[in-house]
């Protein structure tokens, strides 16, 4: 028996995007950004604490490739990040901007997103762009096996990296291979459109675990798979994935409920919180919150706005509705276009229904920091949250954490994600315009004592769901495979 000691297998992270950004000044100078989200917000202090490592992107384009890998400690990022306790491995994949273009805006966002959001005709098949999206996933996939071990365990995230466990696979056939879609599988319908569905399901089966956020999609990508073995069966077909056992489960992932509820007990938050509902000036304050994107639904809730205020005249001056958009993927027609369509809707309302003293729609196009986010949420008594399709939706769980005072309303698409936890919202149907309509009516309308008994039943939920059950519950998941339990 060797007497050497093996390394200590760590966790790795694989994601499309690291957790820091590299961003340049006018001089040309770099600095690191941290960037935000439930992801890095869950990942950060396993790996921390575990000594593991993240492989992704920095967001920074470069003309040659092969210069351009990095590998360093998380530590040596800046003093804040090397006085916190504990560090992980970062390793850089490099992307040129044609690569950028085509895997991430044309392919990922392009193809993927609009497919699996359900929104197939704005869902441009380009081969050219699957070339390049093979290519980068390829090079994810030899850059991992380059800088890991076999016996660490590997957690691919998200839909730009489908094809990275089909290709590590090949070169390290015993591994530890999991995955994580954070978007919707949809149902076979829609998946058969995309021309190299039978590849992406070869590549997820060559995973030990898969992770959705809802059982819906769960069985959506089981009927994908069975229609997969079955064609493949009566072609007679062997089939590459015979001997691959995989663990398919439903985890809903969350937010920091414990960073939010803190933070919205700040004296400073509340104060800015009570200046938001004075500069109001009207009894109720309805919040928006949405990266632009034709799947958030934001110009159907606008028109439920607008129809809410030709109906009720009474209604008018007696709301302030505020909406955030954060600009996102504006290299894309379907994303810019869909800037302008709201801006005119939101002239056209303000132009209808302002008064001398009173503006119904109020519009940032732009992102807020962090506590002046957790404010908004706090001052909102209602938050319309009502996307066409979405994986999950952190918005409405965030809403939620950060009602400290435990009232506010919730209203939420019964297409997103959240809506299998969230029962005590007013879910509505985001395509249609009346309903929408009526649940803003309801909400403006509900008596303190129901606003409570429902806010405090969603702040119990989200609790107890928070983000770091998520993330237990996966890698109980992903240990289960280890142990050889059937999938
Ligand atoms: N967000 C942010 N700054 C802002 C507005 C929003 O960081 O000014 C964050 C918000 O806190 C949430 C995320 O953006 O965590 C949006 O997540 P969600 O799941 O709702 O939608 P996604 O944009 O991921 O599709």
């Amino acid at each position: 028996m060797s007497s050497r000691k093996k390394a200590q297998p760590k966790l790795v992270v694989v994601s499309n995007r690291l957790p820091f950004s590299k961003v340049h000044d006018d001089k040309g100078e770099f600095r690191w950004e941290r960037s935000t989200g439930g992801l890095i917000t869950a990942m950060d202090p396993i790996l921390r604490s575990t000594g593991g490592m993240w492989i992704g992107w920095d967001g920074h384009t470069v003309s040659n490739i092969h210069d351009s890998y990095a590998q360093f400690d998380i530590a040596d990022i800046n003093s804040a990040e090397k006085h916190a306790k504990g560090s992980y491995g970062i390793a850089v994949v490099p992307l040129t901007s044609k690569e950028y273009r085509e895997y991430y805006i044309k392919f990922s966002n392009g193809v993927l997103w609009a497919l699996f959001h359900y929104f197939f005709e704005k869902s441009s098949i380009d081969i050219k762009a699957w070339k390049v999206y093979e290519t980068v996933n390829k090079r994810f996939a030899h850059y991992i096996n380059d800088v890991t071990s076999e016996d660490d365990i590997v957690w691919v995230q998200d839909f730009h990296l489908f094809m990275v466990p089909y290709f590590l696979r090949k070169m390290r056939p015993e591994s530890r291979i999991h995955f994580f879609l954070h978007t919707p599988f949809p149902h076979i319908d829609i998946f058969s459109i995309l021309p190299w569905q039978r590849i992406i399901l070869e590549s997820l089966l060559c995973c030990n675990s898969i992770g959705f956020h809802h059982k819906q999609y769960l069985r959506n990508f089981r009927g994908a798979v069975e229609a997969y073995r079955r064609e493949k069966r009566s072609s007679g077909e062997s089939s590459v994935e015979e001997s691959v056992v995989t663990n398919i489960y439903a985890n809903p992932i969350s937010v920091d409920f414990e960073l939010l509820d803190r933070t919205s007990r700040l004296e400073r938050v509340r104060k800015r919180a009570g200046e938001i509902k004075e500069k109001a000036g009207c009894s109720k304050v309805i919040l928006g919150v949405d990266r632009i994107d034709y799947s958030k639904g934001i110009k159907e809730r606008l028109l439920a706005l607008e129809l809410m205020l030709e109906e009720e005249p009474g209604l008018r001056e007696k709301f302030f509705y505020y909406q955030l958009v954060v600009p996102s993927r504006e290299e894309l027609d379907a994303y810019s276009g869909l800037k302008k369509e709201i801006d005119e809707i939101i002239g056209r309302i303000n132009g209808r229904f302002s008064t001398g003293l009173w503006t119904p729609v109020h519009y940032n196009y732009g992102k807020l920091p962090f506590k002046e986010l957790v404010s908004f949420y706090l001052a909102a008594d209602i938050a319309l949250v009502t996307p066409l399709r979405d994986g999950m939706n952190l918005v409405c769980k965030e809403f939620v954490a950060a009602h400290s005072d435990e009232d506010g309303v919730l209203v939420l698409s019964k297409f997103a994600g959240a809506i299998a936890e969230i029962k005590n919202c007013i879910a509505v149907n985001p395509y249609n315009i009346e309903d929408i309509a009526s649940a803003l009516k309801w909400s403006m309308n509900m008596h303190a004592p129901e606003r409570r008994k429902r806010m405090r039943k969603m702040r119990k939920k989200i609790k107890h769901n928070n983000i770091n059950t998520w993330l237990d519950r996966c890698m109980e998941y992903m240990h289960d495979r280890e142990d050889g339990m059937p999938a």
